[in-house]
């Protein structure tokens, strides 16, 4: 396949020899499951494991690093010009040293994403400060673009030539954009009649294949794993153990941006539960490593009617996730039922000493419009970690003076029919119910005449 000039430039080239000190044992994928551990290949393709059905991740047996070292090459490849130092994702290869080289990486620029002190959020929900880490800053808005680039990597080390996901959101358009700047063709399967149509705009414009099917989302999912294997497909689904090597690094890069200083908290929403294993995951290798002295409190918030994993954290069996048919949220992209990575979460967030909390609707909404007047703005989804962080510490769960970090995870933009309908008194809950324009902030018509404006504007 022929690469661009723009394809070229934004491949990684193998810049610099990693910093690791000892690495015994080859990289490898590992069965999550502690009864089971079973080990394979990483160039296998497989998304469960093959003797248990149990989820993978990537292992990286002995490895050792030096810490003043690393951390010093981390800061040096900031002012580098070569892409993939400029990347805040690979940056960071060092901890997720799953390649043997990186000729072939293609990176859009992901990650590099700020950390934004607000303090008119921390005083709206009785915290002395709180910082908002925002991954809408992404290319395509989302923190997915710093999983993708991992896995359109592993598709490209694998020799694939097409990759598919099952999504209306922010994965499609991310996958769709990295697909297409590696010179893959991306797939896209979404259930027939269920669109959100901004993100499946991003989608289309990178040139996805989009393919409707009168299924429901666990068909679709069953179809598109027949084709995968049928037609040699890449499947980038949220379950792929290299996007959440990938969304590791929001949680180095953070520590990088604090001077590896851990903060009380880290607050984040829960969907599919994948950027709460990939922050747990992250936190421990780096305790591990000795790059941090102690692991931060994991705070997962989800909404009130897709809220499987708080039910799962509040129940006497934890073995056992109480799957929600129905979910229903405005958050379309917290809107799951039954979370496929929720044994990694469950373990994450137990060995961080964390914690689960659920949120209204309405809660989400508010907390949406007091974010965006910190000048800041995030689309619903995130806008559960400020609601949950309210609630917390309303409960004395999270102290005044607390240092908490929340994870915004998409952008403003991609979701404008909320934002328009919440400040202009439209905004409903799926169940039909009004939410109060708490906050709004409305558009006024006024005549055609100097004075009368002026005069209102008084
Ligand atoms: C995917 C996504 C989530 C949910 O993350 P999970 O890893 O599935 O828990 C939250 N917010 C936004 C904006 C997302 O795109």
């Amino acid at each position: 396949m022929e690469q661009t000039d723009e394809n070229s430039r934004n491949r990684g080239g193998d810049a610099h020899p990693p910093v690791i000190i000892k690495a015994s044992m080859q990289a490898e994928l590992v069965c999550f499951n502690a009864g089971c551990r079973a080990r394979f290949p990483l160039t296998e393709v497989i998304y469960n494991c093959p003797r248990c059905g149990g989820l993978l991740e990537c292992g990286y047996p002995g490895r050792a690093v030096d810490p003043p070292a690393l951390k010093r090459t981390w800061r040096e490849r900031r002012m580098s010009n070569a892409p993939l130092d400029r990347s805040g994702v690979w940056r960071y290869r060092e901890m997720i040293p799953f390649l043997e080289s990186y000729g072939k990486v293609v990176t859009l620029s992901e990650g590099n994403t700020p950390v934004l002190d607000a303090p008119h959020a921390a005083a709206w929900v009785g915290l002395d400060q709180i910082a908002f880490k925002h991954q809408g800053f992404n290319p395509t808005g989302s923190f997915k673009d710093n999983g993708m680039t991992c896995g359109v990597a592993q598709a490209l080390r694998l020799g694939m030539k097409r990759v598919a996901c099952v999504s209306t959101g922010n994965t499609s358009a991310s996958m769709a954009a990295y697909a297409s700047a590696a010179g893959l063709q991306p797939f896209i399967f979404i259930p027939h009649g269920n669109i959100s149509y901004g993100k499946l705009a991003q989608a289309l414009e990178y040139g996805a294949k989009t393919l409707q099917v009168e299924a429901n989302f666990d068909q679709i999912l069953a179809l598109v794993r027949v084709l995968a294997e049928r037609l040699g497909i890449y499947l980038l689904n949220s379950i792929n153990p290299f996007r959440i090597e990938g969304q590791k690094t929001i949680m180095v890069e953070l520590m990088d941006q604090r001077d590896w200083n851990p903060p009380d908290w880290i607050v984040l929403p829960g969907g599919n539960l994948g950027n709460t294993s990939a922050f747990g995951k992250a936190l421990r290798e780096m305790l591990d490593l000795g790059l941090i002295s102690r692991i931060p409190r994991l705070a997962v918030i989800q909404a009130e009617g897709a809220a499987p994993f708080y039910g799962l954290m509040h129940s006497s069996n934890r073995s056992e996730l109480p799957k929600v048919e129905h979910p229903e949220t405005l958050a379309t992209a917290i809107r799951i039922g039954d979370p496929v990575s929720w044994p990694k979460a469950l373990h994450e967030v137990e060995t961080s000493g964390g914690i689960v909390e659920k949120v209204t609707e309405q809660e989400i909404a508010d907390a949406k419009a007091q974010i965006g007047l910190c000048g800041i703005g995030c689309e619903p989804a995130s806008a559960a970690t400020l609601a949950g962080i309210r609630k917390l510490r309303a409960a004395g769960v999270i102290e005044r003076n607390a240092d908490v970090v929340a994870v915004l995870t998409g952008n403003l933009l991609k979701d404008p029919d909320y934002i328009y309908r919440y400040h202009t008194g439209q905004l409903a809950a799926p169940s039909g119910q009004k939410l109060e324009s708490t906050y709004g902030n409305q558009p006024v018509v006024v005549p055609n005449d100097p004075d009368r404006i002026a005069e209102m504007l008084a």
